[in-house]
């Protein structure tokens, strides 16, 4: 008996298993029998050599005239072979491959042998150069049968593995393989015409026309988001049965109170995620929610608000953030936003006020054993820190809601570990700056709800972006310098940027920081106040900077990204980044962000040697295009490869997709992501799908092994 699970080595033997598991980490049938075709061919479309043309993508079918290597190179080691073909027209077609000898001796004269790949041109012949190639040197009736099918799978192959034998082995496979189960359950095929996986297997490797290849691609390509997408339906699921207190809004309380003494008005962005946010807090299962916006869009206030609303109906609110200078700068400026409200138990404080308390790494003794004191009797409300150290050390007497500060500095899992530690679940808020693209959303953050602030405040200055390119435009660079001198001389302030603090070896000519402040203090800037800042400095020195670069007695401040996530200086106005290039198009976008907060129009100069028309360049310039951010992380998604966009930490989902793209997939997703609720809402724990429930525990565990190894 046959199954998906059999192993290789049972069906094709050693000799064929071991190249199979060193070269594709194929292990069992269903391994091999994944490794669907790269693309096909169609026989009735081959082209006769008589008609090709340069810049043709063209597909041949021919018979070897001769087959001879060359040396070349260095001490000749290396090999070119040339092998020239012919077919009943007569016209002849060179090919050339390098560095596979043994192709010499395979490629025999008179044997035939199907060929594709780009014509070119070299020394005014037509000629193929490494083409995909398909030998015919099977026996007679393998040849005819494939070849009376019309239409040939083309694999991912190598030059032990070529295609035509990968195209054996998983015919074999498919010749003794036992109808196999199905992950898709019936209804949801039926409901799409989607063949059951035993005929979809057999449609995709060995189709009679291209529709039926395609059809079963579609099925194939549904059944990976389905299967992700079930994972998250449980998730959610799960979710729903988890107790969490409500925390229902409390008429005239704290929460009221704050909004009536708020210095400006929500914009309806904002006053629409209030409420929804309100909704879930008043429910009995934990709400698990991410909330992005553009940089600067007023994700704290929403989370302040949400917070106070946890507080009055009696609970604790945690706000993690992701470095020791943003969480103190949250703290000072929710206290400030709060006022009299965050006095609770002091002279002065209002009625029914609450205590904020901010935990990090670099307080006193006295004062982190305070505020641990106040987070455990619950006489504080808010307790504000880095992410490491409350989950670390922190007891709270009823922690009602997390709020978690820039999610993409953190791991879904960290996220969960303070979670679990909570006797009743807390309500989870997410906030993050970099726009997630909706597919992504879906598939990577699957088990969040996801709100989005769209508009910013008004009266925001716009900010204009330059790319600063200084080998082209030295010019330019100077210009940039004066312009910080003018904004200075208005009495604002600029932030300067570099990518490297300056200790190791300088390998590039990348700007270090400390070089690149002495050279602005003896040049460029002379006479301004300059500061540094960066992650390498003791906690208070960073604090001292960050305060002085605050209260304004320091012009420029030069940094390394330290500065990237939600530093607020309202009267910074102009950013120059050093070495654009080397930053992400995201972490860009957020940089920027730092200026412009204000009530004047915020400037940023990408500084680059980056050459024109690079792909560098071209990020940097599609920074410079737009400030929308949702447009911006569009871009990127587009500039960007695949398994960057799910990242490492999704590695496991990454590796079970094979035909779908969480790019361009997105109509695939969505349907795959109701079907997936359809079923879970039915059946949660899949007990008459045992073969999705088997992909959904496979996959699951595969994330777990891959984070387990990574801790
Ligand atoms: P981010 O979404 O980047 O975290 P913040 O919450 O830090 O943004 O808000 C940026 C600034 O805008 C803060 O100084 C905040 O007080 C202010 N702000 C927030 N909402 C509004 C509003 N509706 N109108 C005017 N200013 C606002
Ligand atoms: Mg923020």
């Amino acid at each position: 008996m046959v199954d998906l699970s059999t192993k290789l080595v049972n069906v094709l033997g050693d000799k064929t298993a071991t190249p199979l598991a060193k070269t594709f980490d194929m292990h069992v049938v269903g391994d091999l029998l994944r490794h669907y075709p790269r693309r096909y061919v169609e026989l009735g479309k081959a082209s006769s050599l008589a008609d090709l043309h340069v810049g043709q993508h063209a597909t041949v079918l021919a018979k070897v005239v001769e087959a001879k290597n060359y040396a070349f190179g260095p001490g000749g080691r290396r090999t070119r072979t040339e092998v020239i073909v012919t077919d009943d027209t007569g016209a002849r077609l060179s090919l050339t491959f390098f560095q596979q000898r043994w192709l010499a001796d395979r490629m025999t004269p008179g044997k035939m042998c199907l060929f594709s790949g780009e014509v070119g041109q070299f020394n005014g012949r037509l000629q193929l150069t490494h083409p995909d190639y398909d030998l015919f040197d099977e026996d007679g009736d393998t040849a005819t049968s494939r070849l009376s099918r019309g239409i040939l799978p083309i694999y991912r192959a190598s030059g032990k593995m070529p295609t035509w034998k990968l195209e054996a082995f998983i015919g074999l496979c498919l010749d003794t393989l036992d109808p196999p189960d199905d992950a898709l359950p019936a209804q949801i095929r039926d409901d799409r015409g989607f063949a059951d996986m035993g005929a979809a297997l057999e449609s995709i490797h060995r189709p009679h026309s291209m529709a039926e290849a395609m059809k079963a691609r579609d099925r194939f390509r549904f059944e990976e988001a389905f299967v992700v997408q079930t994972v998250f339906a449980q998730r959610r699921q799960a979710l729903e049965h988890d107790r969490a207190a409500g925390r229902a809004l409390v008429d005239g309380g704290i929460r009221t109170r704050f909004e009536q003494q708020l210095p400006f008005t929500l914009t309806d962005g904002q006053r629409a995620v209030v409420d929804e946010i309100s909704a879930d807090l008043a429910h009995t299962h934990p709400m698990h929610r991410l909330l992005q916006g553009e940089v600067g869009s007023g994700k704290t206030v929403v989370a302040l608000m949400a917070m106070l609303q946890v507080v009055d109906a009696g609970g604790q609110a945690a706000l993690l953030a992701p470095t020791e200078v943003l969480a103190s700068q949250h703290f000072r400026g929710i206290t400030a936003l709060l006022g009299d409200l965050a006095k609770g138990g002091m002279i002065g404080g209002a009625e029914g006020a609450t205590r904020v308390r901010l935990l990090t790494g670099s307080m006193g003794a006295k004062a982190r054993k305070e505020a641990l004191l106040d987070a455990a009797s619950g006489e504080a409300g808010i307790v504000i820190g880095t992410h490491a150290l409350i989950q670390d050390h922190v007891q709270f007497a009823e922690l009602g809601l997390l709020v978690v500060d820039e999610q993409h500095r953190f791991g879904v899992e960290q996220r969960a570990a303070l979670v679990d530690r909570s006797e009743v679940t807390p309500h989870v808020l997410v906030m993050t700056a970099t726009p997630i693209p909706r597919t992504i959303a879906m598939s990577v953050f699957g088990d969040l709800e996801v709100s989005t602030l769209r508009e910013l405040p008004a009266g925001r200055q716009p900010i204009q972006t330059t790319v600063v390119p200084y080998a082209e435009r030295p010019a330019w660079l100077a210009r940039g310098w004066e312009r910080v001198r003018e904004e200075v001389g208005k009495g604002r302030q600029a932030y300067v940027v570099v990518s490297r603090i300056g200790d190791e070896a300088s390998e590039s000519e990348t700007s270090s920081l400390v070089e690149l402040h002495e050279e602005l203090t003896g040049g460029a800037l002379h006479g301004l106040r300059l500061g540094t800042l960066h992650g390498r400095m003791g906690p208070d020195v960073k604090e001292a900077a960050m305060n002085a670069f605050a209260a304004g007695d320091i012009d420029v401040l030069v940094a390394t990204t330290v500065v990237e996530v939600g530093v607020d200086v309202p009267n910074a106005t102009v950013m120059v980044v050093m070495d654009a290039d080397r930053f992400g198009m995201s972490q860009l976008h957020q940089l920027r962000g730092r200026v412009g907060r204000g009530s004047n129009a915020g400037l940023c100069l990408l500084v680059t040697g980056a050459e024109v028309d690079s792909p560098a360049r071209e990020r940097l310039d599609a920074v410079a295009s737009t400030t929308d951010g949702f447009e911006l992380s569009r871009l990127d998604v587009e500039l960007r490869r695949e398994g960057d966009v799910l990242g490492a930490r999704q590695s496991g989902i990454r590796s079970s997709l094979r035909l779908l793209s969480v790019v361009k997939d997105e109509k695939v997703i969505e349907e795959a992501r109701a079907a997936a609720d359809d079923i879970v809402a039915a059946d949660p724990a899949l007990a008459s799908h045992p073969t999705l429930a088997a992909a959904v525990h496979a996959l699951e565990h595969s994330e777990q092994a891959d984070y387990l190894e990574r801790t």
